[in-house]
């Protein structure tokens, strides 16, 4: 009897492995299509200086436009693409639509910004990853300093040495290197000096607490200080308060960015954006 139930749940389980697989593909496939057909556009969140108050780039955030789903978030499609590898080809459309963009803001005549790309572990481990940008940079003629990779701790540690080659290569086409979600994971400042990073951005978990919580207070003051030291500007991210950004300039944080200031917005929007954040800051 045990037996037999035994054997009935082996088959439950196979079969549903059996759909969870399929489902799987159908989800690769997909996003597959929705790269060919260019569903996948590119959103910007706006980045400031806390201390001229003064737009001075921004994130690009990848969305998906799904015919039947409407807008769908990174956290949906990301982890999948990872996973299957997709995310080589996702992360290159990315780099692509971004140097697009700048090229199109230049031939606008808009103020030029800093432009952040995401970029995953996969992505840094990838031979072709500099020698792409580089023909990025010469293909749109958009020089290599307005360009920036967010790429996180983790992701820099997994592989180090090779990491810093990356890096290296990256830098010597003028393009700006930030260590996202810093303090989520396990480095220490004192690795990073190794590494050639630009900017530190701080993770949204610090600066939500930041008014309640004196450890929070305390985490980004040191790192904002110690970062100082070591020549790296400071960004925060998730910034949704008038007390948090108080707090931060107090700090001498350099750059901020979060829904206090805007959302993620589509290009049209971000391009129609006043430099000059003073009037929100009322
Ligand atoms: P991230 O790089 O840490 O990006 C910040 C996320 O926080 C974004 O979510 C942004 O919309 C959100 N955010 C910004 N300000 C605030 C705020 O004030 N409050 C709150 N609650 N949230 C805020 P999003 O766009 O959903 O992206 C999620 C993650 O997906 C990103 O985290 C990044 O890791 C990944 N991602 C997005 N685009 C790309 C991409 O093109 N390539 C890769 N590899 N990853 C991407
Ligand atoms: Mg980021
Ligand atoms: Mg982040
Ligand atoms: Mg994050």
């Amino acid at each position: 009897e045990a037996k037999h139930r035994g054997k009935n749940q082996f088959i439950l389980f196979t079969d549903a492995m059996q759909k969870k697989l399929m489902e799987h593909h159908q989800e690769e496939l997909a996003l597959a299509k929705a790269i060919k057909n260019h569903q996948l556009v590119l959103y910007f969140q706006p980045q400031f200086d806390l201390e001229v108050s003064k737009v001075i780039g921004a994130e690009a955030l990848v969305r998906w436009i799904h015919p039947q789903k409407g807008l769908v978030f990174p956290d949906q499609f990301i982890p999948l693409a990872e996973q299957s590898g997709q995310i080589l080809e996702l992360g290159n459309y990315v780099i692509r639509k971004s140097f697009e963009y700048l090229r199109s803001r230049f031939d606008l005549g808009l103020p030029p910004i800093l432009l952040h790309i995401n970029l995953s572990s996969l992505q840094l481990s990838d031979l072709n990853l500099v020698p792409f940008v580089k023909e990025m940079i010469d293909l749109y003629k958009v020089p290599g300093h307005y360009i920036g990779f967010e790429i996180t701790e983790t992701t820099l540690l997994t592989d180090l040495e090779h990491a810093k080659k990356t890096l290296n290569g990256l830098k010597a086409l003028g393009i700006c290197i930030a260590i996202d979600d810093f303090g989520t994971g396990f480095s220490s400042l004192g690795q990073l000096k190794n590494l050639p990073v630009d900017l530190i951005k701080i993770d949204r978990s610090f600066v939500m607490d930041l008014e309640n919580d004196p450890d929070d207070k305390m985490i980004v003051e040191a790192i904002i200080a110690m970062a100082h030291k070591l020549d790296t500007q400071v960004i925060a991210e998730g910034i949704e308060s008038h007390g948090q950004l108080q707090m931060l300039r107090d700090f001498k944080c350099d750059l901020g960015q979060g829904y206090l200031i805007s959302r993620p917005i589509p290009e049209a929007e971000f391009n129609r954006f006043d430099e000059d954040i003073t009037p929100l800051l009322k």
